[in-house]
């Protein structure tokens, strides 16, 4: 079978008019936008596509509700158009959500100014997705908040992509398509600066040990939290730093009885915003804003975020039964803001802005500071006019998304369960994670018992899927595709045992050999237990404010 991320040829000396540095939803979105503008586009990642901070978010994509606290006008339009356009884009991917506001008499925000908010939100597009908040949401909400307080309740509509990992593979596949080349696993080391202008990267792959010297026009750095490291290895002076780090911690539960299947936008103990969310079969509780200057790649929750946000969530919830031993697993993320030490976390914009180099001695490169997952398409445009590239119209590409998943969702369900002989759960599954995809998928599964045969026991999702992710989605790892092509081992009920079966079955179809799968296998239980934290069982602080 052909590996297109292991068999890569040697780039040494080539030429490019962009390379894309980093392969999180903003540079895969670059990149795209780049190769389909018809321009020779290389993208490099240093670990996985979406390992960096993609994958650690709460996964909404905001129509920028909150952004309104902070009177950014312009960053809510174009939210909700962005919002808009995923929705029609991505129907399988990106969802309506029925959100519920819950603030109780002593928020700080009054009732009067959120029923502003929420009519301003609502005049500018905020409504109208289709979202069925007449379902006994508010009543299931109300039972379970703490009867002692006061509380107001609002609803409004929001949207969530429970698996950003899935979307960058598809934008990362689209930018292949497109005539983009991708290297993951793939370090810039430097980028070369002579006479003022950025000329080339020298890069480390770090499958081969192979370093390389690639050539480009422009030189684009989307690293996200890592961003000014890039720029001190190669020795670009921003004159202070572009991204001031900030740490987000989040908590995962299994769904409790009882529990709302909206979700909850509300305050933690100290009055800050936090969300309840059902995600993936299971409750997402987030976020913390802890200043973070440490390697974004080893960041982790602390104790007190953990602490803090079960506490939280148990305040607002005091009669369910959940404790410090019910957490599945916390992740975190660092969030790449504008560097703006003097405003709180919570107050820096969370508009992304492109820093030209040009100013610092490296001329033709350009940082990209902050975002969304929400904004990311937006930003690619951007940086295209930024470099002098006209974004190519993409009608096409929308129409046959929407047209073929939308409104057919069941109907092409069926189709795909009868033309990969599987079961209607799985081709639903498969729908949602792969969507125009599925039908290859379908195909695929057909020709073998193994390649139909489910992940582990409890999975819908089939060995096919892990196949695919090899061989279209450039997946090198079990964990690329465990974590992220198809991500499963964030699932409810994932285990070792499910991890051995995985990795049993997708080496048979792959022609592991048994040191391979145990190898694989290793691989990925490090990298999943470095990334999904078990909170220490003895946690004491814990185990307290469970009681
Ligand atoms: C806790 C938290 C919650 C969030 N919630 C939301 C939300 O609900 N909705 C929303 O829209 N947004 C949310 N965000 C914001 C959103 O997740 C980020 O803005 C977005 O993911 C940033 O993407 P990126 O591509 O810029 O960075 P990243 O995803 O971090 O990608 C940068 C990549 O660069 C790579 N890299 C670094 N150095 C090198 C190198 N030398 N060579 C090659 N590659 C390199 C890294 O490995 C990484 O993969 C949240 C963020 C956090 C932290």
């Amino acid at each position: 079978m052909e590996l297109p991320g292991r068999n890569r040829p040697s780039l040494e000396g080539e030429h490019f008019q962009a390379i894309v540095i980093g392969g999180g939803i903003n540079g895969v979105a670059i990149a795209r936008e780049c190769a389909r503008a018809g321009r020779r586009t290389l993208l490099v990642e240093q670990h996985d596509f979406a390992a960096g901070t993609t994958s650690r978010s709460t996964r909404i994509i905001h129509g920028g509700l909150r952004y309104l606290e902070h009177a950014e006008l312009g960053l809510v339009r174009e939210s909700l158009q962005e919002r808009r356009s995923l929705l029609r884009e991505r129907p399988h991917l990106v969802q309506p959500i029925h959100f519920l506001l819950a603030l109780d008499e002593k928020s700080r925000r009054s009732v009067l100014s959120v029923r502003a908010g929420l009519w301003l939100y609502r005049r500018m597009g905020g409504a109208h997705l289709g979202v069925d908040s007449s379902k006994n949401d508010r009543y299931k909400l109300e039972r379970l908040l703490d009867a002692g307080r006061r509380w107001s309740i609002f609803s409004f509509e929001d949207a969530q992509c429970e698996f950003p990992e899935r979307l960058v593979a598809e934008w990362l596949v689209e930018a292949i398509e497109a005539g983009a080349v991708a290297r993951n696993y793939t370090q810039v080391l430097a980028v070369d600066v002579r006479h003022g202008r950025a000329k080339a990267v020298l890069m480390r792959d770090e499958l081969s040990g192979k370093e390389e010297r690639v050539e480009a026009n422009w030189i684009i750095n989307a690293t996200g939290p890592w961003a000014d490291r890039m720029c001190q290895r190669s020795r670009i002076d921003t004159k202070g730093p572009m991204v001031g780090g900030v740490r987000g911690s989040h908590i995962v539960l299994p769904r409790f009885p009882g529990a709302p299947d909206a979700a909850v936008f509300t305050e933690a103990v100290d009055q800050r915003p936090i969300f309840v969310i059902p995600w993936n079969d299971q409750i997402l509780v987030g976020t913390t804003e802890v200043p973070d200057h440490g390697d974004p790649s080893k960041t982790v929750p602390s104790p007190e975020e953990i602490e803090y946000l079960l506490r939280s969530l148990l305040r607002l919830f005091p009669r369910v039964k959940l404790s410090a031993r019910d957490i599945r697993y916390a992740f975190a993320g660092v969030r790449p803001l504008p560097f703006s030490p003097k405003t709180s976390p919570s107050a820096v914009s969370r508009k992304h802005y492109l820093h030209d180099h040009a100013d610092d001695g490296a001329a033709h490169m350009i940082s990209v500071i902050g975002g969304k997952l929400t904004t990311a398409a937006a930003l690619a445009r951007e940086c295209m006019s930024k470099i002098g590239v006209t974004p190519r119209a993409q009608k096409k590409l929308a129409m046959i998304a929407a047209n073929s998943l939308d409104p057919h969702l069941d109907h092409w369900v069926l189709q795909i369960a009868n033309a990969g002989g599987i079961s209607e759960t799985s081709a639903s599954g498969i729908v949602e994670w792969h969507g125009k995809r599925s039908t290859v998928i379908a195909r695929m599964a057909l020709s073998s018992a193994e390649l139909r045969a489910p992940l582990c026991q409890h999975s819908e999702h089939i060995v096919a899927e892990a196949v695919d992710a090899f061989a279209n989605e450039y997946a090198v790892t079990l964990a690329d595709v465990l974590l992220r092509r198809v991500p499963v081992a964030l699932g409810a009920c994932w285990s070792p045992a499910c991890s051995r079966a995985a990795a049993a079955r997708i080496g048979t179809v792959m022609d592991w050999t048994d040191h391979q799968v145990a190898v694989e296998l290793e691989a990925f239980e490090t990298e999943r237990t470095a990334f999904l934290r078990q909170p220490g069982r003895s946690d004491v602080m814990l185990e307290a404010a469970a009681d």
